[in-house]
């Protein structure tokens, strides 16, 4: 059999040659195809480009009519040729015109011509156009051959992209128009700057190298330095605390090693590609397969590949292998990423992030709070954005209304302007009312709390006049971290707290890890179902070690004052009972250790599972008080992932349902006079908090930016007068729940707008 592709580093020596030269682009590509043709003594090359239309366009040609070129235009699904748009995959075959799929273009004079393979031309993970090759004989090409086809589409992608102009002529939409995409809000705001992209990105002038052998030699040591630093994540202690860890990591070390991966990645090298076209081309790969595996395990694996490409890639650059946010931001820049786990963002703290665009994430996840945490414009699930972004380019976060611009025009930098000095001066309202009380027109004080999780969110207190902490999320020191925080690191962060909040409330939640909050290094496991599963307050009973090393730290750093501490997702009473009889445990070793005990110990359970607001009985004796956590509680009890926009986002908390179960839960805990507060995100949006303080709920916890809105609200409603309508409403049975809701606040002028 002829060694057909045996020969790329000469072709790739060529092909860097032509697209360095200075000609029209139907020659440069016409000189491409020319080339693969004849190096790999195929009978036809050609390149299809994906036209706005969505249709594929022969823009090149050797073996084919040349009159076909930018005449023969196909549908993305026709033929091969589409369906290797469609998939992303390479398609092999060995006598086409028998293949179900064959599209016939008696223009373009394939007939004599039995083997096929194309492969995708991809371009920030989009399918540009495809490459094929064609010969008259009927052969199955060999895997190696697929390789190297696939190689050459990814060189050439640059070149397709911006040379080859399709009929009409069409500008690349990433070169320069401004193009608007939409997302959710997760952090509300708004911001401008150049974009910075997350996902390591290689200049198309970087993907040559003139010395193979010293570029392989570079890529070895980049290997090695990538292995050192996940040895050291080995090293570290983080391991400890889940089950099967050592493993977890050994298995992603193993990856890091494998001789396989290295040996394509030289083997790429050595063809004359620079290491970053390499381990770039290998990204590509696993990407695609991540974007095609429907399979939740493979997906995580194929994910765990990326980031390893990902970690070279940042390597190769110069930069550390985790090196997300101190290395090279100036500040003002949005960030752009494809997903980002909530310790990640959170490295991004020190950064002056302008904006924060995440293709993907859900609303309550806690990417998204830990966004919203840092104070940062966020808007996610915004499909597209990396592809749609080159680095630098100008882009407008609006995260009032969810939009990105991308290169903004004038009139929207104008528009940009004027909205952002409304909000400085809406700001500066809500700043007026921070010393007012929140009290309704009919006098009742409402008390309302922030939600933290960092020593950073601390100055907000003061800032928005809250009256306390209701929701301390302890588990985000841990998720900082590369390593386990010692105990004096956590005695040292509560004391912090303690000392900075004086008199006012300061509520601990007691770790709350699993679910999406999975320690840096450490894997969840292989859970279908991470939300229902191995988190929270069973997760911390499982283990107690870490567990009581914690419980410990919050008694010490009280140093007699008052401890609150509430535990998070308590399904059924005894896991409340047994968490709380831990923590006396420690306030019992701390006096025969001689430390002070805390003056005052108060302990609540988060009421996140709906099962626990059937048990309420069973611990109002042993309980202080119940907070309810929203967020997790309306996920299981809509049956809808709070990850999962698609399904999170489908049912409305302002609904007879939702509120019936808020009802039951509070006169409950009134039954069993046990005071009750609400920490989840939903307090912080006006018409929610007016439902809950319908309700009863007397106590709100929320991200520092609803506090304004929520105290203007509060501020303007009587109720004396809107409870009884509210109240014949739910009773109701309208269909839109939501609207009457709104509508009896809007006669009875409760401020819920903004302005
Ligand atoms: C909640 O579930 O409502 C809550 C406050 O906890 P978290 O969002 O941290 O899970
Ligand atoms: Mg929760």
């Amino acid at each position: 059999m002829p060694q057909i592709f045996s020969v790329p580093r000469l072709l790739i020596n060529r092909l860097r040659d032509v697209m360095a030269g200075d000609m029209e682009a139907d020659t440069r590509l016409q000189k491409v195809v020319t080339l693969i043709a004849g190096t790999m003594i195929a009978d036809v090359c050609s390149i299809y480009k994906r036209t706005e239309t969505d249709e594929l366009e022969l823009v090149a040609t050797e073996g084919l009519a040349l009159s076909a070129v930018h005449q023969t235009r196909m549908a993305l699904d026709e033929g091969l040729v589409g369906q290797i748009a469609l998939s992303g995959e390479p398609l092999s075959i060995q006598d086409a015109p028998r293949h179900p799929a064959f599209s016939y273009r008696p223009e373009t004079g394939e007939d004599p011509y039995h083997a096929f393979l194309g492969v995708p031309i991809l371009r920030g993970g989009r399918v540009i156009g495809v490459l094929t090759v064609q010969n008259r004989t009927e052969r199955l090409y060999e895997e190696d051959e697929v390789d190297s086809l696939q190689t050459i589409a990814m060189v050439l992608a640059e070149v397709v992209a911006a040379d080859a102009p399709t009929q009409p002529s069409a500008p690349d939409p990433r070169e320069s128009r401004s193009v608007t995409l939409r997302g959710r809000i997760l952090g509300e705001g708004l911001g401008l700057g150049p974009a910075r992209l997350h996902d390591p990105i290689v200049s198309p002038a970087r993907y040559f190298t003139e010395d193979p052998d010293a570029e392989a030699l570079r890529l070895r040591r980049a290997l090695r330095q990538l292995q050192a630093s996940i040895d050291r994540m080995l090293t570290s202690d983080v391991s400890a605390i889940f089950g099967e860890p050592r493993e977890v990591l050994e298995a992603y070390k193993m990856l890091a090693s494998d001789p396989v991966w290295a040996a394509r990645l030289e083997e790429t090298v050595r063809s004359g590609l620079s290491a970053e076209a390499a381990v770039d081309r290998s990204r590509r790969e696993h990407r695609n397969k991540l974007d095609n595996a429907a399979d939740p395990y493979l997906r995580e694996r194929m994910h765990d590949l990326e980031d390893l490409d990902n970690r070279l890639l940042r390597v190769l650059s110069g930069g550390d292998a985790a090196g997300t946010a101190d290395g090279g931001g100036e500040g003002g820049e949005v960030l752009i990423a494809r997903r980002l786990g909530p310790a990640e963002l959170l490295e991004y703290r020190n950064s002056g992030l302008a904006a924060i665009i995440l293709e993907e994430v859900a609303p309550s996840s806690h990417a998204a709070i830990v966004a919203r945490t840092l104070g940062i414009p966020t808007l996610g699930g915004v499909t597209g954005a990396s592809a749609a972004v080159s680095p630098g380019d100008q882009v407008i976060v609006d995260a009032e209304e969810g939009t990105l611009h991308v290169r903004p025009d004038q009139d929207l930098l104008d528009a940009y302007a004027t909205r952002s000095l409304m909000r400085t001066e809406r700001q500066a309202a809500f700043q007026a009312l921070r010393d007012q009380p929140s009290r309704t027109r009919d006098g009742e004080e409402i008390s309302l709390m922030l939600n933290a999780g960092l020593a950073l969110d601390l100055e907000t207190m003061d800032k928005t006049g809250a009256d306390g902490i209701g929701l301390f999320r302890t588990e985000f020191q841990f998720l900082v971290s590369d390593t386990l925080p010692k105990m004096d690191s956590q005695i040292g962060l509560y004391r912090q707290i303690l000392d900075y909040a004086g008199n006012r409330p300061v509520h601990f939640r007691t770790l709350d890890l699993g679910g999406d909050k999975i320690l840096p290094n450490a894997n969840r496991g292989d859970e279908e179902n991470p939300a229902l599963g191995w988190r929270s307050i069973r997760f911390a009973l499982d283990r107690p070690g870490l567990f009581r090393r914690q419980l410990r730290a919050l008694v010490r750093a009280c140093e007699g004052g008052p401890l609150s501490v509430m535990f998070p997702m308590v399904t059924k009473a005894e896991e409340f009972l047994e968490a709380k009889a831990l923590l006396m445990k420690e306030v019992e070793w701390s006096v025969a250790h001689g430390f002070t005990p805390p003056c005052e110990i108060r302990t609540g359970a988060m009421l996140e599972a709906p099962a626990l607001a059937f048990a309420l009985a069973e611990i109002a004796d042993e309980a202080d008080f119940i907070s309810v956590g929203t967020n997790d509680l309306m996920q299981f009890f809509h049956a809808a992932d709070r990850m999962v926009p698609a399904v999170s986002e489908r049912y409305d908390f302002v609904s007879r349902p939702a509120m019936r179960f808020l009802d039951m839960i509070q006169s409950e805990c009134r039954k069993y006079d046990l005071p009750v507060s609400v920490c989840g995100e939903i307090a912080s949006h006006p018409l929610e908090a007016l439902c809950l303080i319908a309700l009863g709920y007397r106590s709100l916890s929320m991200p520092a930016a609803g506090i304004g809105p929520v105290k203007r609200m509060l501020r303007s409603v009587d109720l004396s007068v809107f409870v009884p309508e509210f109240r014949a409403a739910l009773s109701g049975r309208s269909p839109d729940f939501r609207n009457e809701v709104l509508s009896i606040a809007a006669l009875q002028k409760i401020a819920l707008k903004d302005s």
